[in-house]
């Protein structure tokens, strides 16, 4: 494939940002790569700073970009809901914006009563099972309770090929729930702790179809944009012609010095604040915890945005424009 710009297909102009609220959590899975922050408490004290500088950034988007929606995802790499603010923020965020949705993903492990004041704030919740942690009847009430709530909400399984028949045990176990959550899996072996050469014939087969189990059919429709194979577009400038990009089209392709729009579309702020685009390039001295946030995020660093990577890690599941200078 040759291809000299990539051309997203989408409906509206989305803000997607991954927020890591805190590198704390009460799971220490031997596969985490939070695994050095484990006696570390980080996230940022000064709560007014946080929200300020995140309605900051809203609106600069919003001005600059003509924005339709914002999906903010509080992610897991610490567990976000022990952030001491993730009510309030929360519900600050859904009385200021009318078109904000707010996604989480969560170890699961806070009890019904918890679920029960927050479920009301979150459109979709992503909740992962670790083997060596979770307590799994209670995960399953969690999932259920959700279910029953009418939340958009699934099961998200690491299967960690080191302890395989004991993620595969749990597997058949989440199968037998009382609602049909969707299930995933998720293969460890894309991180450095684990050598894809060690995967068994067995887990290569497994692997391959991620989708456990669908929702029932009036909760799919819901979901087809997840499903859509067809991504975006590319023009081969050599053909002179558009065609339609399959999903693992874009992997292996180097966009090094391609204009990318990753910093208009996709960003990641992690527990100590910095924000970059959601491969890890992007603004070099951004800060969401400093005083000094919105002075520093200006457009032109936006707009002329050059990839320095020679590898993609965000194109494969995530088209995002670009283009040969
Ligand atoms: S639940 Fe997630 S963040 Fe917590 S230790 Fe496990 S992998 Fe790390
Ligand atoms: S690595 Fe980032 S900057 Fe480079 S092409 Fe991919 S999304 Fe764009």
């Amino acid at each position: 494939m040759s291809a000299n710009s990539i051309i997203p297909i989408k409906k509206e102009r989305e803000l997607y940002i991954e927020w890591y609220p805190t590198d704390f959590c009460n799971f220490h899975c031997s596969y985490c790569s939070f695994a050095g922050n484990f006696n570390r408490i980080r996230y940022q004290k000064n709560y007014d700073i946080v929200k300020n500088n995140f309605f900051e950034l809203f609106n600069f988007y919003k001005k600059n970009y003509n924005i339709e929606r914002i999906t903010l995802r509080l992610c897991g790499g610490g567990e976000p809901t022990l952030w001491p603010f993730f009510y309030n923020f929360c519900k600050t965020l859904k009385e200021s914006y009318n078109y904000i949705s707010l996604e989480l993903v969560s170890n699961g492990s806070r009890t019904i009563n918890w679920w029960n004041k927050h479920y009301w704030l979150l459109d979709q919740i992503y909740l992962s099972f670790h083997s060596e942690y979770t307590d799994i009847q209670h995960y399953k009430r969690v999932l259920d309770f959700l279910y029953e709530k009418n939340v958009k909400a699934e099961c998200l399984l690491m299967m960690d090929t080191e302890n395989w028949n004991y993620c595969l045990q749990n597997f058949y176990n989440l199968i037998d729930s009382r609602y049909p959550w969707m299930i995933h899996v998720k293969s460890l072996r894309s991180t450095s702790f684990y050598n894809p050469n060690k995967h068994t014939k067995e887990q290569i087969d497994f692997l391959k179809q991620s989708l456990k189990r669908l929702p029932e059919s009036e909760k799919i429709i819901d979901r087809l944009e997840d499903f859509q194979i067809y991504k975006s577009l590319y023009f081969d400038a050599a053909e002179d012609k558009h065609f339609l990009m399959k999903q693992n089209d874009l992997e292996g392709i180097s966009f090094k010095n391609w204009h990318c729009d990753i910093l208009k579309s996709r960003l990641k702020i992690d527990a100590i604040g910095k924000v970059s685009g959601n491969c890890y390039n992007g603004f070099l001295d951004l800060n969401l915890f400093s005083d000094k946030f919105a002075s520093k995020l200006k457009h032109q660093n936006i707009d002329n945005f050059k990839c320095p990577s020679f590898e993609c890690s965000n194109c494969h599941n995530h088209h995002v424009a670009k283009r040969q200078s």
